[in-house]
């Protein structure tokens, strides 16, 4: 039985959300000043960028960083100038580089963009190069990893979290965009078996877009990627690789090669204190602190802003900390809602394990988390199956954040495993 809320006011069910429950009209959010985007790549050689602070950009301008790695880019979404470009450290100490654009407030052309061009004829190529950063973040170099041999493609419009309904709303509202985006991914990467997972309730709009159509349960945490992979598609994981994208990814892609334009329009699924949710289209780069003024929400000492969902979402230091291409909800957390974790003991319970829906003997691996031995925990416990729902930590009743204690706890193996790499 869950004994007790994660989540306060605004507190989640265990059943996933249907779009219906939310209203549909997006809120058109638009950066006022800046934008920040980030590079998947640490900045390392600050004198030798193929971007520089001063620099003019525009509308849909790919913006490399070193010209030896064609895979470390992002694309300005708006007209302007580059402020800074400097190392951000993200979650568990990913080193990634920020790139600051004041906008210009005239706007600017983004018709002559090389993207324009190559859109005329789509080639895996050209679509890695240009829109691994629009909305949605499709990775479509997955199909140019030679040590990946991708057979099946799977279209996620179901999404993972609670409370979030921006795939649904992709789905319910774009679903023309959907079916050429499919359309364009079987032909640039040959990939012909294409499977589209989506709640109950769209199986039939699902249905227009000539790919498999699998309905998702409604419980928790059943569209969760890994779940859908080891439940509902075990014959597709059997055949070799399997490539992931949500369903606003390959909107993305269709709405790309239609209109020769990088589709940098994200939509977010803003929960507000209250707990009454917005759905917010913004510009990827615009700081969180402008959808909060267009949704009419302040943030006071002591509150929590949450990038993701209730779930698996994680907490920001800054409200202008941008929307990412695959930031699907932003939650605003009244202090006197949030249930803080605690040093307490675990009582060995044995709620975490009831609940593990991959069958973790999470008490165990509480032990040895609370010892330091990741190690033993990755050997003993299978710390690697976790999927990272983050079920344990709801329904844990001395409130010891234990899914966050995981992300550490992987972390820390595979720096280890990495560190012995090196050093081998
Ligand atoms: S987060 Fe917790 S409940 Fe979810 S799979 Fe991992 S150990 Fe199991
Ligand atoms: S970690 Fe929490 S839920 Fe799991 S056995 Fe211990 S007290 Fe119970």
């Amino acid at each position: 039985m869950i004994k007790r809320s994660f989540f306060g006011i605004a507190r989640p069910k265990l059943e996933y959300d249907t779009i219906e429950d939310v209203r549909p009209e997006p809120v058109s959010v638009k950066p006022g000043r800046r934008v920040t985007l980030f590079i998947d790549a640490p900045f390392t050689r600050a004198g030798r960028t193929m971007i520089k602070k001063g620099d003019s950009v525009v509308p849909g301008q790919r913006l490399q960083l070193y010209e030896d790695n064609p895979k470390a880019y992002t694309i300005s979404p708006v007209a302007g100038r580059i402020a800074e470009i400097s190392s951000f450290l993200g979650m568990m100490e990913k080193q990634m580089t920020a790139v600051i654009i004041d906008i210009d407030q005239e706007g600017g052309d983004s018709a002559d963009t090389p993207f324009k061009e190559v859109s005329q004829n789509p080639s895996l190529q050209e679509a890695a190069r240009f829109l691994a950063a629009s909305a949605g973040k499709p990775d479509l170099a997955q199909f140019q990893d030679p040590d990946r041999s991708v057979k099946t493609i799977v279209v996620l419009g179901a999404d993972r979290d609670l409370m979030t309904v921006t795939n649904q709303y992709v789905i319910k509202t774009g679903i023309a965009s959907v079916k050429t985006g499919i359309d364009i991914l079987r032909k640039i990467t040959g990939v012909q078996n294409v499977v589209i997972t989506v709640a109950q309730h769209q199986v039939q709009v699902a249905g227009s877009t000539a790919a498999g159509v699998r309905a998702v349960g409604s419980k928790y945490p059943l569209a969760h990627p890994e779940m859908i992979l080891r439940y509902l598609l075990p014959e597709q994981t059997g055949q070799g690789g399997i490539a992931l994208f949500t369903a606003e990814a390959v909107a993305s892609i269709g709405e790309a090669f239609s209109s020769g334009l990088i589709p940098m329009e994200k939509i977010v699924t803003t929960v507000k204190k209250d707990g009454t949710r917005k759905l917010v289209s913004v510009t990827v780069g615009t700081p969180i602190t402008d959808i909060l003024a267009a949704v009419g929400e302040k943030i006071e000492p002591g509150d929590r802003l949450i990038a993701g969902g209730p779930m698996t979402g994680a907490a920001l230091y800054s409200p202008d900390h941008p929307v990412e291409p695959d930031t699907d909800a932003v939650i605003i957390q009244g202090k006197e809602t949030i249930v803080e974790g605690t040093d307490t003991p675990c009582t060995n319970c044995g709620q975490c394990v009831r609940i593990c829906p991959v069958n973790i003997p999470v008490n165990e691996l509480v032990r040895y988390m609370d010892a330091g031995e990741y190690e033993q925990a990755a050997e003993r416990t299978a710390l690697f199956s976790c999927i990272e729902c983050g079920l344990c930590a709801y329904v844990c009743e001395s409130r010891i954040p234990v899914f966050q204690f995981i992300r550490l706890a992987k972390h820390a193996v595979e720096r280890m495993n990495a560190a012995e790499e090196a050093n081998a």
